[in-house]
């Protein structure tokens, strides 16, 4: 069974990337890489 390591949320049908996130977390971290980005 997969478990993010972020959020701590597991279950039969979510799935994880390599990382471990689920696909919220991945999701807010893609967000976040991206407006650090944007700052320099
Ligand atoms: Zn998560």
């Amino acid at each position: 069974m997969a478990k993010c390591n972020k959020c701590g949320k597991s279950g039969l049908f979510l799935r994880v990337n390599d990382k471990g996130l689920c696909d919220n977390c991945q999701k807010k971290q893609e967000i976040q890489l991206n407006s650090n980005q944007a700052q320099e």
